[in-house]
């Protein structure tokens, strides 16, 4: 039996850190592995050929003789989740979603699959694949209960390449035991954590070490959702590292009481935990009050973030803006936290309501969900709930500000010296060539003179502690974070403005002029839309067969459209002959840096030919003979 195991693409956010992979970790091509489709892999039977693609690394397969398709996703996945589904099974394959998206919401996916596996897998899947050995597979495979991680097998690590991840990943522990009123985790896992054998994390830590893994990071929402367990982990952490040598990093995630109790703040350190990552939230009090974080209220939220610095360890958080209890001054407020604390990519995001968790249920009642948006990205200028204390233009107003300001080059700065000042022998990665090193410097020098010119670079030099030279690393990173968040904000928070669009239809005028002759003869057709997204979409769409002349000038174009405006890109092929299939790849290999924003679509016999890389483009997958509705989109 062969099974096809797919994580679909993530819709770019801050958590992607493009600019980061692109500039300094080439090979790198995501942040984190498909953990998930690891472990199902593991509870595969052992005769079945299974095949993990990450699309976030890899071209989906167009043609597979898998006898099943399996396709994961979060909330934030589900539209390509939902286009992958529909494409494999208009191929006739037999389609089985699942992930945290359909185990909070089976009922979407009643139509689009021929299986859904709903709820943590490790009792479900083995019986789905029993009954689809049998000839017998149900429609929902839903796991009612939680489960002991005890059954959860090592997942196939050997599966994937983790040269294409900066942070390969573990689980130690699902649950929380905490209340927070929009979280989702508590609904799927529930609030009594539960833990793998310490044995297991050792098999675990043995195949990663096999590997050459160094960077992992433990996906537990909340690692010390039970304390005395958590450490127990460290302890064992410890050892494991000592007797192999200190070879990993690690980061996970906690909550903010960690800071509470210096023996675990020390334990986390010996165990060589380099980050963690804290949910904040907000610094006002009533805020976190009515979001039911009281965990956040022990003790002066401040003082915590500088303790765990104090240990070594340094913290990114996540932020909400949107709470009934803030108005126009919580992004003040927010700022000046973020700033003070020297939080490092505050991941700041608009309060949203999940399906399924008491915030959607209360805003429900209360008829304060945006009808039919689903919002489960934080991370956008957009959300589902209508806010209270200011208008809802207020707060995308005031969001988009914060982080503009956040970003600014001596925000930057007075943020990292504000760490500085408390963060004490951090660990550091593995010792690189003093080249290699110099090599970053160089880059990161000559980036942010072109973006801010000297006055860039003199506040990036007044946050290097001399004083404290083994910091220095850090804020080297702590930089490239930065402006990777930062590039992130300009090219997705930025609105497009009347120049923006003036801009765009000039770059329209002179395509069509370049390529005039091609237009006279219908093998292309080109439109500006400016209605639907939030910056004009060019729609470009070539026909049949074109010239060397017409690629190289369409190259030349659209390159330059696409690094001059904000605008994006349909590319559109019809009846595209093989003949020329050297030249488009040059000019797709011309518009890759500009990935994120072309959609490239194409009917299904030019789609073969040409083996796009969805993970670089986003490849439009309509289901097989649907191809030609594409005609009408120009
Ligand atoms: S602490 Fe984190 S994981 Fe726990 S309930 Fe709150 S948001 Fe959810």
């Amino acid at each position: 039996m062969k099974l096809l195991l797919i994580n679909p693409r993530f819709p770019e956010s801050f958590w992607s850190m493009k600019w980061a992979i692109e500039t300094f970790a080439p090979r790198v091509r995501s942040v984190n592995p498909p953990l998930g489709l690891a472990t199902l892999a593991a509870l595969s039977p052992d005769d079945w050929d299974v095949e993990i693609v990450d699309e976030n690394v890899e071209p989906v397969p167009l043609d597979t003789d898998a006898d099943i398709v399996g396709v994961c996703g979060m909330g934030v996945q589900f539209e390509r989740q939902k286009e992958l589904l529909g494409y494999y099974r208009s191929s006739g394959k037999f389609v089985v979603s699942g992930g945290s998206y359909a185990s909070l919401c089976p009922e979407k996916y009643e139509t689009l699959v021929d299986t859904v596996v709903s709820g943590e897998a490790e009792h479900t899947w083995p019986a789905f694949c029993r009954d689809f050995a049998a000839g017998t597979p149900g429609r929902l495979y839903r796991e009612g209960n939680t489960v002991s991680l005890a059954a959860s097998p090592p997942p196939r690590f050997d599966l994937l390449d983790p040269s294409k991840y900066a942070w390969m990943t573990m689980q130690f522990s699902r649950g929380c035991p905490f209340r927070c009123e929009f979280c989702d985790i508590i609904v799927m896992f529930g609030r009594r954590p539960r833990t793998k054998p310490l044995e297991q994390i050792g098999r675990e830590l043995d195949a990663l070490r096999a590997l050459e893994v160094r960077n992992v990071f433990f996906v537990d929402d909340n690692l010390i959702g039970n304390p005395k367990a958590a450490k127990q982990l460290l302890r064992y952490l410890i050892e494991y590292q000592r007797i192999h040598d200190y070879r990993f990093r690690f980061g996970t995630e906690a909550s903010l009481n960690m800071a509470y109790d210096p023996e675990l703040l020390a334990l986390f350190r010996e165990a060589r935990f380099a980050w963690v990552f804290i949910g904040i939230e907000s610094p006002d009090e009533g805020s976190l009050k009515e979001a039911g974080k009281l965990q956040n209220l022990r003790q002066d939220m401040m003082a915590s973030v500088r303790e765990i610095y104090r240990h070594g360890i340094d913290v990114t958080a996540g932020f909400i803006v949107g709470f009934d209890n803030d108005t126009t001054d919580v992004f003040d407020k927010q700022y000046e936290f973020v700033v003070e604390a020297g939080i490092r990519r505050a991941m700041i995001g608009l309060l949203v309501a999940m399906e399924k968790t008491p915030l959607y249920e209360r805003l429900q009642n209360e008829g304060r969900l945006v009808p039919d948006r689903i919002s489960s990205d934080n991370s956008k200028l957009t959300t589902n709930v209508i806010p209270v204390g200011m208008t809802n233009d207020q707060m995308i107003t005031g969001y988009r500000r914060l982080y503009h300001r956040l970003q600014e080059y001596p925000a930057i700065a007075t943020r990292i010296r504000n760490k500085n000042r408390y963060l004490r022998n951090p660990v550091s990665g593995d010792a690189r060539p003093l080249r290699e090193v110099l090599g970053i410097v160089g880059r990161l020098v000559r980036h942010v003179v072109g973006q801010a010119g000297l006055p860039g670079l003199y506040h990036m030099v007044r946050s290097i502690p001399l004083l404290k030279p083994e910091l220095i690393p850090q804020v080297l990173v702590d930089w490239i974070h930065e402006l990777s968040t930062r590039d992130y904000i300009q090219r997705h928070f930025a609105q497009e403005s009347d120049r923006d669009s003036q801009l765009a239809r000039s770059h329209l005028a002179r395509i069509r002029e370049s390529l005039g002759q091609y237009l006279q003869r219908g093998r292309l057709r080109v439109a500006l839309d400016h209605e639907r997204r939030a910056a004009s979409e060019l729609r470009f769409c070539m026909s049949g067969r074109l010239d060397p002349a017409f690629f190289r000038r369409a190259a030349q174009q659209l390159e330059t459209m696409l690094r001059d405006t904000k605008a994006s890109l349909l590319l559109q092929i019809e009846e595209f002959d093989a003949r020329e299939l050297h030249l488009l790849k040059d000019m797709l290999h011309r518009l890759g840096r500009y990935g994120d924003r072309i959609r490239i679509a194409a009917d299904d016999a030019s789609r073969r030919i040409i083996e796009i890389d969805s993970s670089v483009f986003t490849l439009v997958m309509t289901p097989i003979g649907e191809s030609s509705t594409l005609r009408r989109a120009v």
